[in-house]
């Protein structure tokens, strides 16, 4: 493309499309915007003559597209991830409409972060634990009777307000430091929880919903990095304890 590069600090995730068509008619949606930047995550056919045949003139998109293994190699260096769902989930997360979906994200690009908004699967959507990566959802009002649009048509949404929003004066956001990125902010996770179970807090045979609340919680904030490593130190401190508590049962048991 000879074009300078609109909205290059946003991509598009696609999880797992079935029809190769949904891809290209995306491609061309994005395209029509002013957004280039395609992450596919395992999708059933691609490249296929089918999404090229759709695209039109956004093969470029599609050429340039990203074909990852998994949601968390398309979103790792992101710092604002947004998921899009067509209908209310067990635990409810915060949901924003396609205006404040293009405003966050204008407002990451221009503090030179990043953002993901991620699509899900024709037939099912995103999965819970997908959804439970990103910071927001997005839901496209619909009318009552059918509140799924097609994959493509919900990329042309969401995309149209950004160009839409992208004319608008931003409030200018100022922080001292850059944001968590979701590769960040995965790898707390995975300490928090390991911690939690290390402390017998958690139980990961009866794990009801603690995990996905303490996701929600985390998100929310979308914390920096520098309230991550400040976070990270505290559960390896308790880590430390937690292991010569256990060291202490081990010989007090011995004495005894
Ligand atoms: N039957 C699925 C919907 C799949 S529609 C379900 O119940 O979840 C395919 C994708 O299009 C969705 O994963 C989402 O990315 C997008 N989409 C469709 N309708 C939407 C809506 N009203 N709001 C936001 N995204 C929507």
């Amino acid at each position: 493309m000879t074009e300078a590069l609109l909205f290059p600090k946003i991509r598009i995730v696609l999880v797992e499309t079935s029809h190769p068509g949904n891809v290209g008619a995306a491609a061309r949606a994005m395209k029509n915007m002013g957004l280039t930047r395609l992450y596919l995550v395992n999708p059933s056919e691609f490249p296929s003559p089918q999404s090229t045949f759709r695209a039109v003139s956004a093969a470029d998109v599609l050429e340039g597209a990203e074909v990852c293994s998994s949601l968390e190699d398309a979103i790792s260096e992101c710092e604002l991830v947004i998921g899009t769902s067509a209908r209310e989930r067990k635990i409810p997360w915060p949901m924003i409409d396609p205006v404040i979906c293009a405003n966050k994200a204008l407002q990451m690009s221009d503090i030179g972060s990043e953002t993901a908004i991620v699509f899900g699967r024709e037939d099912r959507g995103l999965k819970n634990e997908e959804l439970q990566n990103c910071h927001y959802h997005v839901n496209i009002p619909t009318g009552d009777a059918y509140s799924s649009l097609n994959l493509a048509m919900a990329v042309q949404v969401i995309c149209y307000e950004i160009v839409n929003q992208s004319g608008r004066e931003l409030s200018k956001e100022n922080w001292d430091q850059p944001l968590a990125s979701a590769e960040d902010l995965s790898h707390f996770f995975r300490h928090l929880e390991e911690t939690l179970v290390q402390v017998g807090f958690h139980d990961p045979d009866n794990p009801r919903q603690l995990i996905a609340r303490l996701r929600r919680l985390f998100l929310r904030i979308q914390p920096d990095q520098m309230e991550m490593n400040i976070l990270r130190g505290f559960l390896t401190a308790i880590n430390q304890i937690a292991v010569k508590q256990g060291d202490q049962a081990v010989s007090d048991q011995r004495v005894e």
